[in-house]
């Protein structure tokens, strides 16, 4: 094989194998945009990360997904009409505002009080903390079930997680 030869082989060698190493890219980066659009449709993934369209405001700055929010429009009336005044210290809370949670609070796996970042049920949407005395406690515990809020965390009397009937 003369010289020139050689070299025009090994020339057509490198670009046989640039051509499969590209083919080979556009093949993985397509199958990789493919699988970032799935998991932003994927309901598993919106714990923190609800869209504000989805939210509704059921206290000055506190919000819940719009079922929700209209179930505990219901039982905060019902609340009222017995005489127990339910305000609302903290609801959805976004990915962000649970990790300062977590820095406040510390990880329930450390002894601290905060779920992990996208486990919270406020990262639902569902679930409102209230501030209830001993009589709007037992009030709560006697009829918010009725209205689809339920006692969730023991421990916590005053969280309290919308579940859908
Ligand atoms: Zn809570």
């Amino acid at each position: 094989m003369s010289r020139v030869r050689l070299v025009l082989a090994i020339l057509a060698i490198a670009v046989i194998a640039t051509a499969g190493v590209l083919a080979a890219r556009t093949l993985l980066g397509e199958h990789a945009a493919d699988t970032a659009a799935a998991s932003q449709t994927a309901p598993a993934n919106t714990n923190g990360r609800i869209p504000d369209d989805r939210l509704v405001e059921i206290e000055t700055g506190h919000r819940l997904i719009a079922p929700a929010a209209d179930a505990f429009a219901q039982l905060k009336q019902a609340a009222h009409d017995a005489g127990h005044d339910l305000s609302v210290n903290s609801a959805y809370r976004d990915l962000a505002e649970q990790a300062k949670m977590i820095d406040l609070y510390g990880l329930l796996e450390d002894g601290g009080r905060a779920a992990p970042l996208g486990e919270s049920e406020h990262g639902d949407g569902t679930s409102v903390d209230l501030t209830l005395n001993t009589e709007a406690l037992m009030w709560m515990r006697e009829h918010a079930p009725t209205f689809g809020f339920f006692e969730t965390i023991s421990g916590e009397p005053w969280h309290w997680t919308w579940q859908a009937g």
